[in-house]
């Protein structure tokens, strides 16, 4: 592998996360976040490997205004890691949807910079946000190859049965109406993993991830291709989240408009914003660490929402089981599925038919690389933390 460092972006509408990482060593050099880019009171952290976490309120009116800042900080005399510009080799952005242009990671040229910007009706949200991100990175950094790693690729291989919707065919040879999935560099970095883990080919496991953080996906991944996952056209489809509500009666939505005289977009924003595990527990908290001390109180709110939310990811590892005809792993991974042993208890109690048994000894652990399955269980429970960053950085490298 070639010695580089990789600077890997992560551009969201008025955010930006960044993390400079080490080809070799894979070492994060330093990592930081700009945050509130084009609104009053922008503000930037940085931390470099081994200091102090400095943060900085500044007038970010764009985004270019704010790479040129993380650029500076990473260059600059005091806590900076690089002498200049030219010790960063290559640069790793994360862009939401690839649509169906991109199954793989690929370096940006001008119309690879279109086909994004075609995918921008799919993720109105996310994707101009990358393609800003991009764009203000090329203007600063002319010379310095660039990756695009899509959410959406690992996905692609998902076969047309699991792809499809029930809907007339038209809608998705004339809109492209599908499943496309995300999370897909977290899905394939733990699918990847936890192969490597048990010491088993990636080719020959049939492995479920439930990437469970405040957005959450479930895939199956069978010899190492997805062939299912759980989040749709959108991110909104699937598990319940923290404040999403995933799968539903498309129904509901008519109905709710109905009872509530509030128009579509409305009732999606309650969908996206107000639902989920936060919904549920009466508007309490979507964050899993506070619905796990009221849980443990007995609160009904907190225990109603976090069995709902047990109940979808195990229904999901059932389906994904039949989809593969068996399942040798199930791997847990973001916020909650790294930290949150309550909750992986709780799906637990739905495996038993798969020979699972959990070991709560192991599951105690919080966020480490832990087999939480007792050595008698014929199919595996992990916890493999995921590295979405690290995931960016190696596609880059790869390419560049
Ligand atoms: P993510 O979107 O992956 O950052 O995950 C966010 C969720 O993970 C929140 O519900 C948090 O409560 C949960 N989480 C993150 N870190 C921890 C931790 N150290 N202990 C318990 N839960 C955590």
């Amino acid at each position: 592998m070639k010695e580089m460092n990789v600077l890997v972006i992560n551009c969201g509408s008025s955010s930006l996360k960044f993390q400079l990482i080490n080809s070799v060593s894979e070492e994060v050099i330093a990592k930081g976040l700009c945050e509130r880019i084009g609104i009053d009171g922008s503000q930037m952290s940085y931390t470099p490997a081994g200091g102090e976490k400095r943060e900085t309120v500044t007038p970010m009116p764009d985004h270019t205004q704010a790479i040129r800042l993380v650029l500076d900080a990473l260059t600059g005399q005091e806590g900076g890691v690089v002498k200049s510009l030219a010790e960063i080799g290559a640069v790793g952005h994360r862009i939401v949807h690839g649509g169906e242009n991109f199954a793989t990671s690929t370096v940006i040229t001008e119309d690879v910079l279109k086909a994004i910007e075609e995918c921008n009706d799919l993720a109105p949200l996310h994707n101009p946000a990358n393609l800003i991100g991009i764009r203000a990175c090329r203007e600063l950094m002319p010379d310095t190859p660039m990756v695009a790693v899509f959410d959406t690729a690992f996905h692609q291989t998902m076969p047309e049965e699991a792809y499809l919707y029930g809907l007339p065919y038209h809608y998705y040879e004339d809109y492209k109406v599908r499943r496309y999935g995300f999370h897909g560099t977290s899905h394939s970095y733990v699918s990847h993993r936890a192969a490597e883990m048990l010491g088993k080919e990636y080719e020959g496991l049939k492995a479920i991830v439930c990437h469970l953080g405040n957005g959450a996906s479930v895939s199956a991944v069978k010899g190492g291709k997805c062939v299912d996952t759980s989040m749709g056209l959108t991110p909104l489809e699937g598990l319940i989240m923290g404040t999403r509500s995933g799968d539903l009666d498309p129904a509901i939505i008519e109905f709710l408009c109905n009872k509530e005289n509030k128009t579509v977009k409305e009732i999606l924003n309650v969908l996206n914003k107000e639902s989920g595990v936060f919904g549920l527990s009466g508007g309490f908290s979507s964050d899993f660490r506070d619905l796990e001390k009221a849980y443990r109180a007995g609160d009904a709110f907190a225990i109603r929402a976090m069995k709902a939310f047990a109940y979808r990811v195990a229904k999901y590892i059932g389906a994904y089981t039949a989809a593969m005809n068996g399942v040798d792993v199930i791997c847990f991974t973001a916020g909650i599925g790294e930290n949150n042993p309550l909750i992986r208890t709780m799906i637990g109690e739905y495996l038993g038919y798969l020979g699972i048994t959990i070991d709560e000894e192991a599951n105690a652990k919080r966020g480490e690389e832990t087999e939480i399955s007792t050595p008698e269980s014929t199919t595996k429970v992990l916890v493999v933390p995921t590295n979405e960053e690290l995931a960016i950085a190696r596609e880059t490298v790869a390419l560049v």
